[in-house]
């Protein structure tokens, strides 16, 4: 009896109780379908291209519907099976000048949904306006925002005296060698006659919107030591461990020289060689772990490098091979470089950002112009496709218009305010109504 009066209670409790559940199942207010720059990059967040299975299809799909609808030229490309870009296009009126290129990627890191406050691709707007979703930073915004941005200008009748060109590339996640290594190669690429380019930046936790003018440039470098194996009790010269272990400490020595420079406050993080340690590979395996009484024949490092193009790569290749794999010890080594180093006349990949340049006096200009302030301009502690094009001496800046806002990039619960959304938009009609009119030829 008590229990059929438990029962009752309790659907009487659900009657009550479910049309509430409905009611906030329900769209909200600023969530319903309209179609606003707001929920058109919500669309955008909300197509999953993670990796490892990225859905390019519905992405780029989404993005040409919307270039259609502002009436830019679209064509996809595929320089990779099932790696497809999206290359759009605003013709100026003076197609003999070098165009501009708005570059974002397509693609976004993993997420962890049970780490999240939201689910990663329901880009839930909360009541103070953020934006939850993968992609939101890193770099959907952008892509969106260059969109809008010229929807904005159609909207206004301005026309471009330099032909604008934006592209949603594949893969620049992990490493862009299918995606805009591909296309910066491309016959296709040269036929766009790129004369300066943006692509992606980071969040400001500030007033200033951060520039970067570089990327550092990772190596993952191996180390191997051989030796002799002995019995575990023997004291002898030359183990593989030994040698091992004695280039870690020299190589440790380093990491904290570079480390001192930045935690004295003379550079930057990204303005010193970073050397991390990522794996240690030794010992022969037994059914209960390692053989112990063993010293092996055979021990291995990985190291994690990252190079700024201010240092000279040939001066870490002969420290590599001098200190810390010399072959004199019994060592040897692989360096994997993971994209260029220098430009095609052998120069740093680094854009100039002084009046020497006069791109980068235009884009100050562009953000001046909506009351933007500009950081002192950095090197990217990591690196992004911008290097393909900086490659071919193309002057590139990384740029994402978010000023006031935490760095989520790769990070859980990574989310935008609206208003910071909305204000891109703004900073970057500024800057391509100001990059494509003008009109310096030679450049
Ligand atoms: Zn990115």
């Amino acid at each position: 009896m008590a229990k059929l009066q438990s029962s009752l209670l309790f659907l009487f409790l659900l009657l009550l109780l479910t049309p509430t559940q409905q009611q906030q199942k329900q769209p909200q207010p600023h969530e319903a379908e309209h179609d606003d720059p707001i929920s058109r990059f919500q669309n955008y967040l909300r197509i999953n291209t993670a990796h490892p299975t990225p859905d390019y299809a519905s992405a780029v799909s989404y993005l040409r519907s919307q270039a259609q609808s502002i009436g830019l030229e679209a064509q996809t490309l595929e320089f990779s099976p099932n790696k497809p870009l999206l290359l759009l296009t605003w013709r100026g009126s003076d197609p003999s000048l070098p165009s501009i290129l708005f570059n974002s990627h397509l693609d976004s890191v993993p997420a962890e949904p049970s780490k999240w406050a939201h689910p990663p691709f329901s880009a839930v707007r909360t009541p103070d306006g953020n934006i939850f979703a993968r992609g939101a930073q890193d770099d959907k915004c952008v892509g969106m925002q260059y969109l809008e941005a010229i929807r904005g200008l159609r909207a206004k009748n301005v026309r471009p005296i330099r032909t604008v060109h934006v592209s949603y590339v594949p893969d620049e996640e992990i490493g862009g060698f299918e995606g805009a290594a591909k296309f910066a190669a491309s016959e296709e690429f040269r036929g766009l006659n790129v004369g300066f380019a943006l692509d992606e930046g980071q969040a400001s936790p500030g007033e200033e919107f951060r520039v970067f003018y570089a990327d550092r440039s990772p190596w993952h470098v191996v180390i191997t030591a051989r030796g002799t194996p002995g019995h575990g009790s023997r004291l002898y010269d030359n183990s593989a461990m030994e040698n091992l272990m004695r280039s870690v400490e020299i190589m440790s020595r380093f990491r904290e020289s570079q480390f001192d420079v930045v935690k004295a406050g003379r550079a930057a993080n990204s303005e010193v060689v970073s050397v991390n340690p990522v794996y240690l590979k030794a010992g022969i395996p037994s059914p209960t772990g390692f053989v112990m009484n063993m010293q092996p024949s055979e021990a291995e490092a990985g190291f994690d490098i990252r190079l700024p193009p201010t240092v000279d790569p040939d001066l870490v290749r002969k420290r590599i091979a001098e200190e810390w794999a010399p072959a004199w010890r019994n060592m040897t080594y692989k360096i994997h470089e993971k994209g260029p180093l220098r430009d095609y006349l052998g120069r740093p990949l680094m854009t100039l950002t002084d009046d020497s340049n006069p791109w980068w006096s235009v884009f100050k200009e562009a953000i001046a112009a909506v009351g933007g302030k500009l950081a002192k301009p950095e090197i990217l502690p990591s690196t992004t496709d911008a290097r393909y094009l900086r490659q071919l001496g193309i002057p590139v800046i990384g740029f994402s218009p978010m000023t006031n806002t935490p760095i989520l990039l790769h990070d859980h619960n990574e989310f935008l305010k609206d208003t910071v959304y909305l204000k891109g938009i703004e900073v970057y009609e500024s800057i391509i109504s100001t990059l494509s009119s003008f009109q310096d030829a030679s450049h």
